[in-house]
């Protein structure tokens, strides 16, 4: 029997009655999260905040911030909480995060998540956070990374072995050639695993700790994966 769709059970239960608030993406290189970021935006109507578009804008346009930003993310590492917690205090102050947004790649540290909590009690925000983290094996995350493509149009993520392009390294919305991110190599993605097992895997206990942490399994169909965020940002909010 064919598994109903995101669009046939939970989007429609769960999307109307939720005002999502701010909603935390956490996991791995290569978990999905900017693909299912974009999934969930369209269905709340709320932004996908991504740190690590924002620096690559940076370091696209060679500003301050991108020339700092540059170094740090070719070797894997984490760029500084302070520069990248002003960046999204910045962002978050935009008038379109009202009815919440989704932080895709960050907290990624401790001191992210701090400043977070400190930042949104400051702001009186109605809503908690709700974390969750998508959970992929190491071989799969490998693949995953070093197949990867972008549009930088439109930001559409492509998979060479999984779900390639219509036409080779173009874009099938609109035509541009696709990019291979600078880090997405089988050497700086280890040195992102060491990063994350070190620096992120705190910020999970962190809000586990406090009760609003969820986990889902990330190696299903996309659909299967939002639907499984979708769940748990209601059960979390509830
Ligand atoms: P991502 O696109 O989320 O995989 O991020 C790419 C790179 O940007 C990371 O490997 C880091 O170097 C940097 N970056 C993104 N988000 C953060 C963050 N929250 N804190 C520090 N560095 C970040």
């Amino acid at each position: 029997m064919k598994a109903p769709s995101l669009e046939e059970d939970t989007v429609s239960a769960v999307s109307r009655k939720l005002i999502p608030g701010p909603i935390l993406l956490l996991g791995a290189p290569g978990v999905g999260k900017g693909t299912q970021a974009q999934e969930l935006a369209k269905v709340w109507k709320i932004p996908q905040i991504s740190t690590g578009d924002i620096l690559r804008g940076n370091v696209a346009r060679g500003t301050e911030v991108g020339k700092l930003a540059k170094e740090i993310m070719g070797r894997g590492e984490l760029v500084p909480d302070d520069l990248v917690n002003r960046m999204v205090a910045a962002r978050l102050a935009e008038p379109d995060t009202s009815e919440g947004y989704i932080l895709d790649g960050f907290p990624r540290t401790l001191g992210q998540a701090e400043w977070l909590d400190k930042h949104l009690a400051e702001e009186n925000s109605p809503l908690p956070v709700v974390a969750v983290s998508i959970r992929v094996g190491y071989t799969q995350l490998l693949r995953r990374i070093t197949g990867r493509r972008t549009c930088l149009a439109c930001q559409h993520i492509y998979n060479v072995y999984t779900q390639p392009p219509k036409s080779a390294m173009v874009c099938d919305v609109d035509g541009t050639p696709l990019v291979q991110r600078a880090d997405d190599t089988e050497r700086v993605f280890e040195e992102r695993m060491r990063t994350y097992e070190s620096q992120t895997t705190p910020v999970i206990e962190h809000y586990h700790s406090l009760g609003r942490f969820a986990e889902v399994d990330g190696e299903q169909a996309v659909d299967r994966v939002a639907a499984g965020i979708l769940a748990a940002a209601e059960r979390l909010r509830s």
